[in-house]
């Protein structure tokens, strides 16, 4: 298993909760905001989180602002969304050894409000009491990946995600 590093979670707090959208902000290119890229289209970009809690942690998120997951899809966007999710599924299933792919939509208004799903691989042989939330959560520490090692994860994913649609 990785070994996870101690994470900063009151200063992301604190960044969520006072600066713009960092989903808009990587949309527009702006510095500081800048993520690894799995794939994107028109509607929606598939990016790897910056504080991975385990290896292939992806961001799905529409290109729109949108925060409401009930009422700011029509079906059609909603379930579009969802088959990139399950396609995603697939693909991280086919680069990591993965027992299970968790999908979670998180965020509030008051942070992290551009709606976006969690597609995580759970690796095999992880301990019962380390699955679930244990895994996803930052609290328990985050990997430390280099650039090198994140770029060309978000490649291996791109290339079987694209595989698959
Ligand atoms: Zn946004």
């Amino acid at each position: 298993m990785d070994e996870r590093r101690p994470f900063d979670l009151a200063g992301e707090i604190r960044r969520a909760a006072t600066g713009p959208c960092f989903i808009c902000e990587m949309l527009a290119g702006r510095p500081g905001y800048v993520h690894h890229v799995v794939a994107e289209d028109d509607d929606a970009i598939i990016f790897l989180s910056r504080y991975p809690t385990q290896r292939g942690y992806c961001l799905v998120a529409p290109r729109a602002h949108v925060e409401d997951l009930a009422d700011g899809f029509s079906r059609d966007a909603y379930l579009g969304l969802q088959r990139r999710v399950h396609d995603l599924s697939r693909a991280l299933k086919q680069v990591f050894d993965a027992e299970r792919i968790y999908v979670l939509s998180l965020g509030s208004m008051a942070a992290n409000s551009h709606v976006h799903f969690h597609v995580v691989p759970l690796p095999r042989g992880v301990p019962l009491a380390r699955q679930q939330y244990h895994a996803l959560m930052a609290e328990h520490g985050i990997l430390e990946l280099d650039e090198a090692e994140m770029r060309q994860m978000a490649v291996a994913i791109g290339r079987a995600y694209e595989g698959r649609r």
